[in-house]
């Protein structure tokens, strides 16, 4: 029998079934209703949830749920930044009420976006990992010795929330400093913007790594200023938790070596202790599913 797994972000809303392999046999997105009430946004998940069960004839195994955070673990409730409807909705029991008679399991998108990774993606066979995604925000989550490390909350990995600027600008969640105010995409352009690159209103962070690419000398700043402080959080963090591997998807390491290569370079000046030295830092393998792959085997395939 298959899992039902579900992806819930700020954009979209993903539902797929995964097999016990973890091979996903049927997927299906719609987009998070913008500015949504809870019960819209709701609404938008059970019918993927629906359309999820007729493809897989009517029953499931379990549910495995990845959601954008923050969550509680010991409530069941959510409260994503970027899902403003959703304040402490109880979206376990909402999930255990569509699909009665089957586990459900609740787990960060980040720590379900590693444990994909881990599972059937570039992650496979590293006991240590980091899995993050740097896109509009940075996210991430920890597979410590092979297991999901959700921590007393279910918000462990939060890295994109790690200070890399003691006096750095005013972050989505509230603090300052945050890697996310430097690395995300909308800041790479906001920094460049601020320093002389002259690109249409509409330019986003794609269109900043074609003008890094092409060697406009602002954009390759703004990707070097970027890595170097995604590399400082990774440095910070595989010290904290003795890494040894770390896997980053999301848009804006898709620009392969125009992150990767400063942010290596970065890492070997910042993490210096013996045991980090062999911390490598590797590309996603997975895309936009790794979410849903974490959150199957987040469920018990
Ligand atoms: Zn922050």
């Amino acid at each position: 029998m298959l899992t039902l797994c579900l992806d819930i972000g700020g954009t979209k809303v993903a539902a797929g079934l995964a097999d016990a392999r973890g091979a996903l046999v049927h997927t299906a997105t719609c987009p998070t209703p913008p500015g949504g009430s809870a019960e819209q946004v709701w609404a938008a998940v059970a019918a993927m949830i629906a359309g999820a069960l007729r493809e897989a004839g009517g029953a499931v195994r379990a549910v495995g749920i990845a959601c954008s955070g923050p969550i509680d673990l010991n409530s069941g409730t959510v409260n994503p930044i970027n899902i403003p409807g959703w304040d402490g909705f109880p979206l376990a029991d909402r999930v255990a009420a569509a699909v009665p008679g089957v586990p459900v399991r609740l787990g960060g998108d980040g720590v379900c976006m590693a444990l994909g990774e881990h599972w059937r993606g570039a992650g496979r066979g590293a006991g240590f990992l980091l899995g993050m995604v740097v896109s509009t925000g940075v996210g991430g989550g920890l597979v410590l010795n092979g297991a999901p490390y959700a921590g007393r909350t279910g918000n462990a990995g939060h890295v994109g929330h790690v200070v890399v600027e003691q006096d750095g600008e005013r972050c989505s969640c509230g603090g300052r400093g945050c890697v996310e105010t430097v690395a995300a995409g909308p800041w790479l352009v906001r920094w460049a913007r601020a320093n002389g690159w002259s690109a249409p209103p509409d330019a986003d962070a794609h269109a900043l790594a074609d003008a890094a690419a092409s060697g406009d000398a602002v954009a390759l700043r703004a990707f070097h200023r970027g890595a170097r402080a995604l590399a400082a959080m990774i440095a910070s963090v595989g010290a904290a938790c003795d890494l040894d591997l770390v896997v980053i998807g999301g848009g804006v390491a898709q620009s392969g070596g125009l992150l990767f290569d400063p942010l290596r370079a970065a890492l070997a000046d910042y993490a210096r202790l013996d045991f980090l030295t062999a911390l490598r830092v590797v590309p996603a393998e997975l895309g936009g599913q790794a979410g849903l792959v974490g959150a199957a085997r987040l469920a018990g395939v």
